[in-house]
């Protein structure tokens, strides 16, 4: 079972999620970057079992040839012969067990279209809630681009991880949080929830804190692109488009737009 999850910094923003088990067994999420993933599994005595792959941009696939060929592991990642190095391609419903632990795949297109998440149920044995390693999907009090997508994909695939539940963990592989949470605020001037979520990760980041993992209920109180339905964000939308949204997705999209050039 999975017994530690840590967040290994690379580049300039990214985190590669290491999991851990009681045997010393670990996997790793989206690693872009080989070296502190060898660093990191060195200094804590851990044999590398798997690397999980959420899509094919190279800040989260950089590490695969180089950690494949040192430790052997199984790839696990979407199904798009873009990436190289896959070993078990996976799809919407597969399943799999991984240091004793199972994980669920979803299909999240959006930001790519390959992308896809891992979700882990809770476990009333140790108490682990809900978690889902998200990848460039879903981010803390935001989300990402849409490079390859439509806004109705993203805006479904945002829907989906929302419907894992509110107490479910966010594991995302970007530090956007403060940058993000100035872009919430602009949509909802004078929101109580983003105005002391923005004091909090002001002060983590002043003393060089993660904001991760955040959970789905914190994202829905604050994170503007899963508050479609609300008025305030209506409205933003239509400031920044000119014209009232006909509906959710326009929303999305009009904000997501906004974005982009904020
Ligand atoms: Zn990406
Ligand atoms: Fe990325």
């Amino acid at each position: 079972m999975i017994q530690s999850i840590t967040a290994i910094p690379a580049f300039q923003d990214n985190y590669i999620w290491a999991l851990s088990d009681e045997k010393g067994s670990a996997c790793v999420v989206d690693p872009g970057d080989a070296k502190p993933v060898i660093d990191y599994l060195e200094t804590n005595g851990l044999t590398l079992q798997a690397l999980l792959i959420t899509h094919h941009h190279p800040d989260h696939t950089g590490g695969i040839a180089q950690l494949s060929e040192k430790y052997a592991c199984e790839v696990i990642g979407p199904n798009n012969p873009a990436i190289t190095g896959i070993t078990k391609a996976v799809s919407e419903g597969d399943s799999f067990e991984l240091l004793g632990q199972h994980f669920d795949v979803l299909e999240v297109p959006g930001h790519t279209l390959d992308h896809v998440a891992y979700a882990t149920p809770a476990s009333a044995e140790t108490g682990a809630p809900p978690r889902v390693f998200s990848g460039d999907t879903l981010f803390a009090a935001g989300c990402g681009r849409i490079f390859e997508g439509t806004p109705a994909q993203m805006f479904a695939s945002l829907q989906k991880l929302v419907a894992l539940g509110p107490e479910t963990e966010v594991y995302c592989t970007h530090e956007y949080t403060q940058a993000n949470l100035q872009f919430a605020d602009a949509c909802e001037p004078g929101s109580v929830l983003v105005g002391l979520r923005k004091s909090l990760v002001e002060q983590q980041r002043a003393t060089g804190l993660i904001t991760l993992p955040t959970t789905i209920a914190t994202e829905l109180a604050s994170n503007p692109f899963l508050r479609c339905n609300n008025p305030m964000i209506v409205n933003a939308a239509e400031r920044f488009s000119g014209s009232k949204p006909a509906d959710s997705i326009a929303t999305f999209a009009a904000i997501r737009a906004w974005k982009d050039e904020f």
